[in-house]
């Protein structure tokens, strides 16, 4: 994975970040490495690895680059890992291997303008129809909106249920009704795509209502236990690209006659780097552990997103410290980190909502 990023990725980081490139022409050789499978079966088509590879392989590609880790993560741990959650035998035969194998990309939208947090505000509905249900509303802020071949929305099919009134659909590209809206102009991230989904009387067939009807939004937290774990690796890596970019530059730049690296002040902020970064994948891997065990991991990948995601915002932050003017500008890797890691506190659950589901697991309510 490692030389995989080097080679195909770095070079080319700086330019897809300045022209908003999203990176598709490296979905096949992602696809050839196993990774946009990775946890799916092999009967299905997948790579049949467990999760620590699967976070290993999103560390390496953010420590690259976070954007294309985002597009590998939101593909593969949001939009397939529900459908291998809770589709029928049939779906997962239609829709998994394709995914699996990169001949798909997939997209998976709960946001709404109105229900991010509070995502069972949910608005978008789903009524059935002459033997179809039929979608209408907006989904915003979805990864990969623009280029998916398959999206896996939230949908209220029955508002007096509140909660268990939302329902998940697959709805595949080129469906009447469906279509993306507006892409969003981003603080960082920008190699990937994030975007609107619009539904206007858009009919898909019965059978492409994902598990059970009512059951979508509690599928969709499910689904979210499986993604914090990646949004924490992603966290990792941006964390250890950082902090290689400054155990460079501090080994290198010279002040006062002597390298940074040799002033105290800089050596904590490396020590403590290296430690929080450590522990961050410490917790990162024991919530891949349990889930490739098929433990609830509801408190392990909160606590594992909230303080991976955390820990690499402050690293990457202080790397941008010991570039000291050269941290600023964009010669040098560390701004974009700095730019990029600023997601992950928010996306799948913000580190508030993270910390509202850690104290519920602890408290028992
Ligand atoms: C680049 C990017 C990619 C994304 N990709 C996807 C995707 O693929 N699919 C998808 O469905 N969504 C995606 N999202 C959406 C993301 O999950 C939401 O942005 C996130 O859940 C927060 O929702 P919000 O933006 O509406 O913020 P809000 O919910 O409006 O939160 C605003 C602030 O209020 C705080 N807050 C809210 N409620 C509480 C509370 N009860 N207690 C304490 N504080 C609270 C929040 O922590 C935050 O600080 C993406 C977002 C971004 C920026």
């Amino acid at each position: 994975m490692r030389a995989f990023a080097e080679r195909e990725i770095r070079p080319h980081v700086r330019e897809w970040d300045a022209s908003e490139h999203f990176p598709i022409e490296l979905l096949p050789t992602l696809a050839r490495l196993g990774l946009m499978g990775v946890t799916v079966p092999a009967e299905y088509g997948g790579s049949g690895l467990g999760y620590i590879p699967y976070v290993i392989a999103i560390e390496e590609l953010a420590r690259v680059d976070g954007s294309v880790a985002l597009v590998v993560a939101a593909h593969n741990s949001l939009c397939t890992n529900h459908i291998l959650l809770a589709g029928s035998e049939q779906q997962k035969k239609k829709y998994l291997a394709p995914l699996a194998q990169g001949e798909k990309l997939g997209c998976w939208s709960l946001t709404e303008p109105g229900a991010g947090s509070d995502a069972g505000g949910t608005r978008t509905t789903a009524r059935f129809e002459g033997n179809a249900w039929v979608l209408n509303g907006s989904k915003t802020f979805t990864t990969n909106s623009h280029y998916a071949d398959i999206c896996v929305a939230m949908a209220v099919t029955d508002k007096t249920k509140g909660k268990h009134g939302i329902s998940a659909f697959i709805v595949e590209k080129g469906t009447p009704g469906f279509r993306p809206g507006k892409t969003e102009d981003k603080l960082g991230m920008r190699a990937s795509n994030t975007g609107e989904i619009v539904f206007e009387d858009c009919r898909i067939p019965r059978d492409n209502c994902l598990g059970d009807e009512g059951q979508g939004f509690i599928d969709s937290l499910r689904v979210l236990d499986g993604g914090r774990i990646s949004i924490a690796a992603l966290s990792v890596g941006v964390a250890q690209g950082a902090f290689e970019a400054s155990l460079k530059h501090s080994r290198e730049r010279e002040q006062f006659g002597r390298p940074i690296a040799s002033f105290q002040a800089i050596r904590f902020k490396l020590a403590d780097m290296a430690t929080e970064i450590d522990a961050a994948r410490l917790l990162t891997w024991r919530a891949a552990a349990l889930a490739t065990q098929g433990k609830r991991v509801t408190r392990e990948s909160s606590i594992a997103k909230l303080f991976a995601s955390e820990v690499a915002v402050r690293a990457a932050g202080e790397a941008v410290q010991i570039h000291g003017g050269y941290g600023f500008i964009k010669d040098y890797p560390v701004e974009k980190f700095y730019r990029d890691v600023k997601l992950c506190t928010i996306g799948e659950g913000t580190s508030e909502i993270q910390r509202l589901v850690i104290a519920r697991e602890s408290l028992g309510r």
